[in-house]
């Protein structure tokens, strides 16, 4: 069995779609609830430290527990998430108001801040599947020897529920593979035991995400083969190619070049400028 392990949001869906409305409805909330502060101001923030977390990407990242985990440019959800980070901490105004509203945050309430925001204003989201994904899921599907799985962060009930509205056959959902933490006590049984992925000579990818590894790991004790599908590399992408597992890097309207050109050059990469590709590259790869 070859299974095509298919990254959620920005891959099945089309994230660049749903970050303005994420982004509205945050700033909005902090204004109101949280900082307490005019609209315009936050807005200007946002803007502010937007433009410049762009102007120079490769600086700024997705931390967590204080460990980079992506970096800020690769997906339109991380590009927004980081920027209210980076704007909260950056604010010792906003830090005092946003530790005030979370002050159950034991390491660190801008995190617990963004966190909050992400999760609120997401979660209620109309679904925006790309154009392709109903086809390409029920054309994998129906291939006996593919099993498509569906690749999320969260626990999985949205996805399933999402995934509910396309009227398929059964898909099986891989939730909570929390891709975005970093285990800095494990040694990585895979790239030789290097902790991390030149990218390039301003990209470093860090592999020490047990439990996505673990998640993968288990998908193959079957004796299955995996490939995984994902418009991002840090979090979904560089492990599997360390690891020697195929990987499609979906190149979308954010994708940064360094990523697709990385991608690209791996002999286990392949870039696809649509969702459809998935199906001629998944029948090369299982022939
Ligand atoms: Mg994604």
């Amino acid at each position: 069995m070859l299974k095509i392990i298919l990254d959620y949001d920005g891959t099945l869906t089309a994230e660049e779609q749903q970050v303005p409305k994420v982004a509205r409805r945050s700033l909005l909330e902090l204004a109101e609830e949280i900082l307490y502060v005019p609209l315009a101001e936050v807005e200007a923030a946002h803007q502010n430290t937007r433009a410049r977390l762009l102007a120079a990407p490769h600086e700024h990242h997705w931390e967590v527990n204080g460990v980079r985990v992506s970096y800020c440019d690769e997906g339109a959800f991380i590009l927004n998430t980081v920027t209210m980070q980076t704007m909260l901490a950056e604010n010792p105004a906003y830090v005092e108001a946003v530790t005030a509203r979370f002050p159950n945050a034991e390491y660190d309430p801008v995190a617990a801040c963004t966190n909050h925001l992400f999760h609120t204003h997401t979660g209620p989201l109309d679904v925006a599947f790309r154009p392709a994904t109903p086809d390409a899921l029920r054309r994998l599907i129906a291939q006996p020897e593919i099993e498509p799985l569906v690749l999320t962060n969260s626990l999985g009930d949205k996805v399933n529920r999402n995934l509910a509205r396309l009227a398929l056959p059964p898909i099986r959902v891989l939730g909570d593979t929390r891709q975005y933490e970093i285990d800095p006590g494990w040694t990585v049984p895979f790239n030789d035991g290097e902790p991390f992925l030149a990218v390039d000579e301003r990209h470093t990818v860090d592999l020490r995400r047990r439990i996505y590894y673990d998640a993968l790991t288990g998908e193959m004790s079957d004796g299955s083969r995996l490939a995984v599908v994902a418009d991002t590399l840090s979090l979904p992408g560089a492990l599997p190619l360390a690891d020697g597992i195929p990987f499609a890097l979906l190149r979308v309207s954010y994708t940064p070049d360094w990523c697709a050109a990385y991608v690209e050059r791996h002999p286990l990469g392949a870039v696809l400028d649509d969702l459809a590709a998935i199906l001629d590259w998944a029948d090369a790869l299982s022939s």
